[in-house]
């Protein structure tokens, strides 16, 4: 290399360095407007602990290899070429630096592959994946403008358009140079030779201008990265990394007794950014607005007032303008758009940067029923019901026992039992989800399980929880809790999925160490024991709809599928599995009824209804009466039943009437 190319690169270099700098000071800023946040707990300092939390799983699949991304495949093939691409030509800038130390790199196999003939790709598909993102900003899908567009996008998009054609430009000048020695740059080679009439001298002077235009350019991308939309390419990966363990939705407990580290209350739920998890604000500042969210959202899909790409947009605006203190912004949220989350977690399976678009909102909605004691009349209503009788069914003459009228169940015994079978209040309380707890009851004796029940009980909360009444879910918890530890119960079955949730995932927390099963993964496994044997009718088609809280909440999806498989035909809906479609009941809705919209269960019925299935299944009792709510609406046919009874009725007649128990 010449004198003017050495010092090309040197004062190249320089401005590198000056563009890194411009880089930190621009996330500088982000961080100090995140860190106005509440601290994670035990965590005082800026970043302490931080790389403690990385979780590292997440971290390589979803923030380095793009998986969220490929839920839309061609979006997701756009990044992903241009990700890596980049990737590689950032590699070749960087080895082609060790040519000032003398060695030579492109030389031999290593440099006709890597340095020519791999570089050279990586451009074309950086150059595709940025067309392709470009375009798509000029002709947006519906999602992308839903709410709001965000604007910043499609002028960077130009930029890296703009950066990638002028690298390209400046290698056909230079390969058309009649010094220039290539072998694997085979665009480069090829478009030269149309500059074939050009003077040498002009053809260097070209390649120098391009060079240096490519080289700025980049640079001021480099810059403009926190500056813009395009800080996603760095916060993604990061809120990846900091994505909690579990999937769904992990409410932080609230300690009501220990003041803040600065004496002051602990916040009661959000009602301004700074009263939120400094992981919240970095979620809305990650946030693309790329309304995935919004469209796997069950509520926003049947026109309610909630969109969760909304909210995200919202407390990004917010952020963007340092208004962290500003209390305006849970009024701007809405209180009927925070009611109207069903807590399903769709929006969190969906997200390409992990954010839990979910959990934001029920911070607000805490806000809004322990800060300023407001919520739907229903809700309220079913939480006076828990406060007063243990349980959230507002004005039904049933009671617990009635379930069990004419069996013989038994109860209890610590030391002498093996498991607590756990009625929870739906299964109680409402007449067609009994069925469930009688079947279950038939289904335990005929495999010969040792199970009995609880003569008293009351609600584990978690309607409390998620309706966002946490003082009153910490005291039916702890009540639990103690009763639980008082009878030596180490193992319990449930039947509702929001039961097991809390049991496995907040219980543990104020101090629960039994083991939940819940029943569709039990029965599934007393099948594959040989412990129960139903018969299989393959002409009989069966769907099944997937609780939020079991599949997408708790990754259980092969055990209830084994369950439908062994007695009948499963056929699939387009959504099942971690992607399946809310029935509309959780976060405290099941009371709520819906007034006014399209009914979430409907549209989940319908699409039931259009595998063609003879029978609908599930495994919750408030999937059960949600579908069969709809389905009654439709004709009233039945055709919506749980694993449990599914079984029971696929069992031989000995077995089905086996029962120790039963009359
Ligand atoms: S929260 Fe996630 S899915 Fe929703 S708009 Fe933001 S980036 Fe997209
Ligand atoms: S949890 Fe479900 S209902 Fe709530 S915002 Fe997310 S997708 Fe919508």
């Amino acid at each position: 290399m010449n004198a003017i190319g050495t010092i090309s690169y040197v004062v190249l270099a320089l401005l590198l360095c000056a563009a890194a700098v411009g880089l930190v000071l621009g996330l500088r800023v982000q961080w100090r407007r995140i860190a106005a946040g509440q601290p994670a707990p035990g965590q005082s300092g800026a970043i302490a602990g931080l790389a403690a939390r990385i979780h590292w799983p997440s971290f390589w699949t979803r923030g380095l290899l793009l998986s969220r991304l490929f839920k839309r495949p061609v979006a997701g093939l756009a990044h992903a070429l241009l990700f890596f691409g980049a990737l590689v030509a950032i590699a070749g800038h960087a080895l082609y630096a060790l040519t000032f130390l003398g060695i030579e790199v492109y030389e031999g196999a290593f440099g006709f592959i890597v340095m020519e003939l791999a570089r050279e790709l990586a451009g074309l598909a950086m150059l595709a994946g940025a067309a392709f993102l470009f375009v798509r900003r000029l002709w947006p899908p519906e999602r992308l403008t839903v709410g709001q567009e965000r604007r910043g996008f499609a002028p960077m998009e130009a930029l890296l358009l703009a950066i990638i054609v002028l690298g390209f430009a400046a290698e056909i000048f230079r390969l058309a140079q009649p010094d220039a020695v290539s072998r694997g740059e085979f665009l480069g080679l090829a478009l030269g030779g149309a500059l074939n009439g050009l003077e040498a001298a002009t053809l260097a002077a070209g390649q120098s201008v391009l060079w240096w235009l490519h080289g700025l350019l980049g640079l001021a991308f480099i810059v403009l990265i926190p500056r813009t939309p395009m800080s996603h390419m760095i916060l993604g990966p990061l809120n990846t990394a900091l994505a909690r363990r579990r999937a769904g939705i992990t409410l932080p407990l609230i300690d009501f007794e220990a003041p803040a580290a600065d004496g002051a209350e602990p916040p009661l739920g959000a009602e301004k950014l700074a009263d939120l998890p400094r992981k919240n604000l970095l979620d809305a500042a990650a946030c693309l607005w790329c309304g995935r969210c919004h469209e796997a959202c069950p509520a926003a899909q049947t026109g309610k007032a909630l969109s969760p790409k909304k909210v995200m947009l919202t407390c990004a605006a917010y952020l963007e303008q340092g208004r962290t203190q500003d209390a305006a912004l849970i009024d701007e949220l809405g209180a009927e758009a925070i009611f109207n989350c069903t807590t399903c977690a769709a929006c969190v399976e969906q997200c390409p940067v992990t954010n839990n678009p979910a959990e934001t909102i029920l911070h607000f909605r805490r806000q809004f029923v322990m800060g300023r004691s407001e919520m739907p009349e229903v809700m309220a209503l079913a939480n006076r019901n828990l406060e007063a009788r243990g349980h959230p069914f507002a004005g039904t003459a049933a009671n617990r026992d009635d379930w069990r009228r004419g069996l013989e169940v038994p109860l209890y015994e610590a030391g002498r039992t093996e498991y607590l079978l756990w009625i929870g209040c739906a299964v109680a309380f409402e007449e067609r989800a009994q069925q469930v707890a009688r079947a279950m009851a038939r289904i335990l004796d005929a495999a010969g399980v040792s199970w009995g029940i609880l003569e008293e009980s009351r609600c584990t909360g978690d309607p409390a929880r998620m309706m966002g009444n946490e003082l009153l879910f910490v005291e039916l918890a702890q009540a639990n809790i103690e009763d639980f530890r008082e009878r030596g119960i180490s193992k319990v079955i449930t039947m509702c999925a929001h039961c097991f949730n809390s049991f496995d995932r907040y219980y543990p927390e104020l101090g629960a160490s039994w083991e939940t099963i819940p029943h569709g993964v039990l029965i599934e496994r007393l099948i594959r024991e040989g412990r129960l044997a139903p018969v299989r009718d393959p002409a009989r088609r069966i769907t099944f709809h997937d609780p939020c809280y079991l599949a997408r909440h708790n990754g259980i999806v092969r055990e209830t599928r084994g369950v439908v498989a062994a007695v009948g035909e499963l056929v699939e809906m387009p959504r099942h599995g971690r992607d399946s479609f809310c029935c509309g009941a959780g976060g405290g809705n099941y009371w709520s009824r819906e007034g006014g919209t399209a009914r979430i269960s409907d549209t989940r019925l319908d699409e039931a209804l259009a595998t063609g299935a003879d029978q609908v299944a599930t495994s919750c009792p408030f999937c059960l009466l949600m579908l069969t709510s709809s389905a009654a609406g439709r004709g009233g046919e039945r055709k919506v039943f749980d694993l449990a009874e599914l079984v029971v009725a696929a069992l031989p007649p000995a077995d089905a009437t086996a029962s120790n128990h039963s009359h």
